[in-house]
Parts: C-alpha cells; structure tokens; sequence
C-alpha cells in the first residue's frame, strides 16, 4: 500500500471515530407500540378504541429481553437515539475493513 492510500485509510478511520463519539444517546433494541384495554367499566376502550400508543424498548440485559417503558415526552428523542445506533453500527462495520486492509497490509498493529 502506498503511503498516500495508508495516510487515506487512517485519516478516514480518524474521522469516523469522531463521528462515533458524536452519537451519546444511541439506543439498542426493538421498538414497540402497545394499545391496551383498562379496566374501567364502560371505558371507550372496551369498544375498540383502546388505550395509546404506549412505548416500549426492548433491550437485553444480562443476557435477558427486558422492556422498557419510553414515556411520550422522549419517544422522539428515543427513536433519534435508534437512529444513532444503525449509524454506530455502520461507523464499526467500515472500521473493521480498515483495520483488516491494514492488518492484510503488516500495519494494523503499528
Ligand atoms: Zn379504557
């Protein structure tokens, strides 16, 4: 590899680490949306017209599924933290072909 493609491969590894500590509220896990009956008598909900949405995500912990309530007030905020996620998720899959061009080419560990 020429020192022009190394320099290239490293600046870009630099700038997408950047980009990786630009990205606090990342969230994992699986969005869900929950209607629900009460138990009120005569509720509306008791015709069809349920309760919600409620929002959840699930997240493991500890190597369990655990849901975890995401009030009204940050469900915005929550999926802009999804988002964030998929992008980390992206920024570390290019990472890893760096480093294995790097590692093919004997600089991986320098
Ligand atoms: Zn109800």
């Amino acid at each position: 590899m020429s020192n022009k493609t190394l320099k290239k491969l490293l600046d870009e590894r630099a700038r997408l680490l950047t980009e990786l500590a630009g990205l606090p509220r990342m969230l994992h896990g699986s969005w869900v949306e929950r209607f629900s009956v009460c138990s009120r008598a005569g509720c509306r909900c008791h015709q069809g017209d349920r309760h919600g949405p409620r929002h959840y995500l699930v997240v493991r912990e500890g190597g369990r599924q655990r849901q975890k309530y995401i009030p009204n007030a940050h469900v915005a905020a929550a999926q802009a933290g999804l988002a964030e996620y998929h992008r980390a998720r992206e920024i570390i899959d290019r990472i890893t072909q760096i480093n294995l061009i790097l590692m093919k080419d004997g600089v991986y560990e320098d």
